[in-house]
């Protein structure tokens, strides 16, 4: 299977040729005739699985007959949207339509929450063909009329479930009332729950079907190990492996915004720089993290799931499980930043006495149990009694529950917002 194979216009296979792709992923051998086809598509696929050049190549050719290098606006309407659940997610998308794009003359740009809204009023009124948003802001800039979706051909719900579980069910309905009728629908979702496939028979036309399994599916590239420990030496712990084993770009999970805060403090007293990124962060604080991070300034980045997710940072060598993750497939979603587009990479996973049920749980999953590896001298003491963790909270003792980690789990119930809510 080879991208020429697949139909795409030389200005896209060039294009690809310069990414140095040399076989299509699975997920866009799959989607990408379906796409050209004009057929409607529900596609079950992590990041990870190349679904964002699965779903953007294919657009951008469905448009290339619109490209224009006219400077009027009214040359450049709204041809294709594509909805996302966060800013960075947002960024990397809209970086991939200009990538994959950038042999045809399409015009995009991104709309999202925490910045100021006026640059982007700009863009849009400048005429885009290919518009990337958070559906809060979108709605914003609806309400002020800087919006005409009566030429839209394309909508891509982007991470779906992720949508839905940042409680912005309302919010896309509004936004798809407001969308031509006859038009072409993708969604992407990790999970297919019932609520992401009633989702689809509401707004997708006899959707073609796409499943793929992350390429880095955890079984295979993935090593993984489990450190148990006491949950008071977790710090000390994750220290020493950083520094004894030298590690660098090293991605650690926690489950709350405040937890992450605190370890990255701590790790920087301890010497070893750090940065949290999480949802209180501010939009240009989290863009430095993540450009610190990625050129290597900052050794330790700490993430919530949801700060997390859709961030492209590409063959991280190590992810830390500095707390497992309440809900088993955001353990899925974490080590796929790791050994990515075929590279090995490690996930440790610090389990202390409290988590035994969520390893369970995430062994279950994965259908094998994940080796334990004692470090030397970071023995849990068997003294300790559990306080197992239930719904993001520390049972067991008394008062002693500690918040739950609203922002990053799945589980927690949702949230209230405000209406053009900026997630997370
Ligand atoms: P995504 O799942 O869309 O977030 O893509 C994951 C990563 O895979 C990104 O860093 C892409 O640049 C990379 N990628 C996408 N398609 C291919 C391909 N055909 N060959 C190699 N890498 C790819």
């Amino acid at each position: 299977m080879s991208f020429e194979s697949l139909g795409l216009l030389p200005e896209l296979l060039r294009a690809v040729r310069e990414q140095g792709y040399e076989t299509p992923t699975p997920i866009q051998a799959q989607a990408i005739p379906i796409v050209l086809e004009g057929r409607d598509l529900m596609g079950r696929a992590q990041t990870g699985t190349g679904k964002t050049a699965g779903f953007t190549l294919p657009l951008l050719q469905r448009l290339a007959p619109h490209a224009s290098a006219s400077a009027s606006p009214a040359r450049h309407p709204i041809r294709a949207l594509i909805l996302t659940p966060t800013r960075e997610l947002a960024m990397q998308v809209e970086e991939s339509v200009r990538t994959y794009g950038r042999h045809i003359p399409l015009r995009s740009t991104t709309i999202f929450g925490g910045v100021n809204i006026n640059p982007q009023t700009k863009a849009l009124r400048a005429g885009v063909e290919i518009l990337v948003a958070t559906p809060g802001r979108l709605l914003d800039h609806q309400q002020q009329g800087n919006l005409n979706f009566s030429q839209l051909e394309v909508v891509v719900l982007d991470e779906a479930d992720r949508m839905l579980d940042m409680g912005f069910i309302r919010d896309i309905r509004k936004i798809i009332s407001l969308l031509p009728a006859q038009r072409q629908t993708l969604l992407f979702s990790a999970t297919f729950t019932d609520e992401i496939k009633q989702l689809a028979s509401a707004f997708l036309k006899n959707p073609a079907l796409v499943e793929v399994t992350p390429r880095n599916s955890a079984a295979e590239l993935v090593r993984q190990v489990v450190h148990p420990v006491d949950r008071e030496r977790k710090r000390a712990l994750l220290a020493h492996l950083i520094q004894s084993r030298g590690l660098e770009q090293v991605l650690v999970f926690t489950r709350t915004k405040h937890g992450a805060n605190r370890l990255s403090e701590q790790l920087d007293k301890d010497g070893i720089s750090s940065m949290a990124i999480h949802g209180n962060k501010s939009q240009p604080q989290r863009i430095k993290a993540l450009a610190d991070f990625k050129k290597g300034a900052v050794r330790v980045l700490v993430a919530t799931d949801i700060a997390a997710r859709g961030l492209d940072i590409d063959q991280l060598p190590h992810v830390v499980n500095y707390e497992l993750p309440q809900v088993p497939e955001d353990y899925i979603h974490r080590i796929g930043r790791t050994g990515r587009a075929g590279s090995e990479g490690e996930a440790l996973s610090l389990v202390c006495v409290d988590e035994q049920r969520l390893l369970k749980d995430i062994e279950k999953l994965l259908r094998k149990d994940l080796p334990k590896q004692v470090v030397t001298g970071y023995a849990p003491d068997p003294s300790i009694p559990a306080e197992p963790i239930e719904n993001g909270r520390r049972s067991g003792r008394p008062g002693g529950g500690r918040p739950a980690g609203g922002s990053s789990s799945r589980a927690s119930a949702p949230r209230p917002r405000r209406s053009g809510g900026r997630a997370q």
